[in-house]
């Protein structure tokens, strides 16, 4: 039995009052902006807004929940509570009661796929194929229920559903070697969800600080094939394989963990984040690229509240070259 040390950063002291909301159904970007524009993040209750007319009620918990995303992740040795945004939450919660998250080894474990022109019917596709789509709020790759890759917290398996890029960063790091608040020019989001229905995300933090050398091949791909119209898919980039472990930063083994939310409505609680510190690295030029797109599609960050955010030193990335990285 492998020993797992992990460092615990309190933030608060608060008392347990576990709050998990159903999460229905196969869980989408495009099932989340329903009757919603360009805007969305701009017009979430309860943050500042210019535009907070036509609220529907559905989307009252990115106001009222107490475990919302993204967060600062203070990791210095003396942290004290940053409340952000002390509208939107109350401070006497702390995060569901969820072992799983960090007392398990981490798995990442990612297949190649291939492009397919189906659009929407990738959802019911039982071979392993993915579409690049527009979400009309983010540049997408969302995943055929036969795709193979996934993430294992312990052994439960959490099936790879899609991935999708932010522009700047949402999660903002604050250490004892960097203690001002760094933001990164942007963040991928890989979505996996269980069988029934809980929600993962491992998010990855882009780095574009090292000029045009970092180009990363497989963002380049991505962005190349995904259509500039919003709401749509590609209909013609048939048979591209990508591999999407390549958008992993090889050499990871620690991770930060912690309870959260969807960072886009509904705003869903109950979702176990992982968020690798050791950035991605991509050109400028593909940042710009991805601004393009949508120039800022980034949720600010959210009242940590009395969450701790943990360091899970026992990740494994499967790179689909045959080599593991411990
Ligand atoms: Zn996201």
């Amino acid at each position: 039995m492998k020993k797992h040390s992990m460092g615990v950063i309190i933030f608060g002291l608060a008392m347990v009052v576990p709050s998990l909301h159903a999460l229905a159904g196969h869980w989408d970007h495009s099932d989340e902006s329903q009757g919603w524009d360009g805007t969305l993040w701009a017009n979430i209750p309860g943050e500042p807004s210019a535009n907070q007319a036509s609220m529907p009620l559905v989307f009252a918990e990115c106001a009222i929940g107490s475990h919302q995303s993204p967060i600062v992740l203070n990791l210095t040795s003396n942290p004290i509570p940053i409340p952000i945004n002390p509208k939107t939450q109350s401070p006497d919660n702390t995060p569901p009661a969820e072992p799983d998250r960090h007392a398990n080894s981490l798995h990442v474990r990612y297949a190649p796929s291939i492009s397919s022109t189906v659009g929407a019917a990738i959802a019911s596709d039982k071979g392993n194929a993915y579409v690049f789509r527009n979400t009309g709020h983010a540049v997408q790759v969302s995943f055929s229920t036969g795709y193979p890759g996934r993430l294992l917290i312990g052994k439960d398996a959490y099936p790879l559903v899609q991935l999708h890029f932010h522009t700047p960063s949402e999660h903002i790091v604050v250490t004892d070697t960097s203690p001002a608040a760094k933001q990164y020019a942007g963040e991928l989001h890989f979505v996996h969800q269980r069988e029934d229905g809980r929600l993962a995300v491992l998010g990855i933090f882009l780095d574009d600080s090292q000029g045009a050398t970092a180009e990363n091949l497989i963002l380049k791909k991505i962005i190349e094939n995904t259509p500039l119209e919003h709401d749509a898919y590609n209909k013609s980039a048939a048979g591209l394989s990508l591999d999407p472990s390549k958008l992993i930063p090889v050499g990871n083994e620690q991770v930060l963990t912690y309870a959260g939310s969807l960072t886009t409505p509904p705003c869903s609680e109950g979702v176990s984040w992982y968020v690798l510190p050791e950035p991605l690295k991509v050109s400028p030029a593909q940042i710009q690229q991805l601004q393009a797109f949508f120039p800022t599609n980034s949720r600010i960050v959210q009242n940590t509240a009395a969450r701790t955010v943990e360091i899970h030193k026992d990740l494994h990335v499967d790179h689909s070259q045959g080599h593991h990285i411990r």
